[in-house]
């Protein structure tokens, strides 16, 4: 339910665009797309996958990431091992369907629509479109439900993927940055630390004084110590601040 790139001239959508789709297991593609794909993972994505399996994050990350680097952006990407069998299948599918259906990555709720967005940093409008992917024998795109965008994301329950996505977007378009120099090996085990391996960050958070000289009050600090996805953002926050000083 992926993509692996944005076609060049591809048509743009807005959120008020249409577009037909539905998925469902009357259709002969039914999970034929579960396979053989590059599915970069956000950090918020890792996050609700290794809860859904209540796993720690080293045993997700070795058991299902990938990890490499992106040649252009000098960042990291982790993406979901497929299986190693002869169709490369997703370790998440089975004959019912996705079995972290609830818990499934950004790139899956978004299909078939893909989505392009720039930093909204320094009190920017953050600029997004959205397009629709060409996928080989998927039939859901000949079946009459009608959507708009706008319908599509909040029905897939993306929007809060989105928000947490575009922070990373913020790191990677972030003005201390000089465009095009990769990061060094002390911030990239910061960034991963912070954004993919939530419970060594939660230790690292306990056992620094990060949070009292974060001055953060005394209601989010319970949030951060309690909640992963509090945690994260306070991660993100971190990052932000710090990454490139
Ligand atoms: S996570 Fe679920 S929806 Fe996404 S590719 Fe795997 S089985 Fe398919
Ligand atoms: S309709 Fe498309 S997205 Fe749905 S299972 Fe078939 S190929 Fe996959």
């Amino acid at each position: 339910m992926l993509f692996d790139s944005v076609p060049p001239d591809q048509q743009k959508y807005t959120l008020d665009d249409t577009f037909s789709f539905a998925c469902h297991n009357e259709l002969s593609c039914f999970n034929a797309c579960c396979r053989n794909k590059h599915l970069p993972l956000s950090p918020y994505d890792v996050l609700r996958l290794k809860r859904a399996l209540r796993l720690d994050s080293d045993t997700f990350l070795v058991e299902y990431a990938v990890y490499a680097l992106d040649p252009r952006s000098g960042f990291p990407i982790i993406s979901l091992r497929m299986r190693e069998d002869e169709g490369k299948t997703c370790p998440f599918v089975c004959e019912e369907g996705c079995r972290v259906y609830n818990d499934r990555p950004t790139a899956c709720r978004l299909f078939p629509l893909g989505r392009a967005s720039k930093s909204g940093g320094n009190g920017e409008t953050r600029d997004q479109f959205f397009f629709l992917q060409d996928i080989p024998g998927c039939l859901g795109k000949g079946e009459k439900k009608l959507w708009t965008v706008k319908q599509w994301l909040k029905d897939q329950g993306v929007l809060p993927y989105m928000a947490i996505n575009d922070k990373m977007l913020d790191l990677l378009f972030h003005p201390k940055r000089e465009v095009g120099k990769p990061l060094d090996d002390r911030q990239l085990q910061k960034l991963i630390v912070a954004c993919y391996n939530l419970d060594a960050f939660r230790t690292f958070v306990a056992e620094s004084n990060l949070l009292d000289a974060s001055r953060v009050d005394a209601e989010t600090r319970s949030r951060i110590e309690k909640e992963e996805t509090a945690l994260l953002m306070f991660g993100l926050a971190y990052l932000t601040a710090t990454l490139f000083e």
